[in-house]
């Protein structure tokens, strides 16, 4: 078992501009890292300090090839894809976190991108089901995560998303990250019923609500934590190919 996988500083430690930080070279990632956690997350809100630790640990600069990967804005992946900022993946990381911990929680993300949401998750415990439509994406996601040492606990599977991965149903939580026009009925299937909660923006290709779904049996409550703007989900469920 991989978690935790690095010692922690003292609790509420995380998101802290590091001592001495302004006497460090900001182009070490670390130290990018860490201001990072601390101006872009901590300073708006995020205060978990799981995903503040697990976003100071996870290496953004191994799955993006820029020349700002911890800056405050989002950042092309390949094959006309992009990675949301910082920022936005936390808040969408906090919203997921299911109840009884992240710790082997069985998890299902829709567009795997770079990977680095994937590796998020798995830092923080959880065993991820990842899917990409573009085979070329997914290859490149599998080698990040090999490099970065979460390939054990993230699967990355090519194909369309939009109908979820019923053969490893129902999951704790699902995280799509490309708006569609409303939310997949087979994912809501594949959520567990006691409390399993759904990620996803949701709308207009141009711009949606970042839209949080609670299961209870039946029953879904559904709430908009904002306005996002994310590439279309593209495939049976979401938004056609143009
Ligand atoms: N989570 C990613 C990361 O951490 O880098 C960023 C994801 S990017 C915003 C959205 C991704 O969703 C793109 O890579 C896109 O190809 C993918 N996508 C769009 N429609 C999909 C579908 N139906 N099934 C799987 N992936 C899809």
């Amino acid at each position: 078992m991989r978690w935790p996988r690095f010692s922690r500083p003292r609790d509420g430690a995380f998101g802290r501009a590091p001592e001495g930080a302004d006497a460090q070279d900001p182009r070490d990632p670390a130290v990018a890292r860490a201001r990072m956690v601390a101006d872009q997350l901590r300073a708006r809100g995020i205060d978990d300090d799981d995903v503040l630790a697990a976003f100071e640990r996870v290496e953004r600069h191994r799955f993006v090839t820029d020349d700002d990967p911890y800056g405050d804005h989002a950042l092309p992946v390949g094959s006309g894809q992009t990675i949301s900022q910082p920022y936005v993946v936390a808040v969408m990381t906090d919203a997921v976190r299911p109840d009884d911990g992240w710790h082997d929680a069985r998890m299902l993300e829709i567009g795997t991108g770079s990977g680095y949401q994937a590796a998020i998750l798995a830092e923080l415990g959880a065993r991820v089901v990842s899917i990409e439509r573009h085979e070329e994406l997914a290859t490149a996601a599998r080698q990040h995560l090999a490099d970065t040492g979460y390939a054990d606990r993230v699967e990355v599977i090519v194909g369309d998303g939009s109908a979820g991965w019923p053969a490893e149903a129902p999951y704790r939580a699902i995280l799509v990250t490309a708006g569609g026009p409303s939310i997949p009925e087979p994912l809501l299937d594949q959520l567990e019923p006691d409390g399993g909660r759904l990620v996803m923006p949701v709308g207009e290709r141009e711009h949606q609500a970042l839209t949080l779904v609670e299961r209870r049996g039946d029953e879904r409550s559904h709430r908009d934590l904002g306005p996002v703007v994310f590439v279309p989900l593209i495939g049976e469920h979401g938004h056609s190919a143009r």
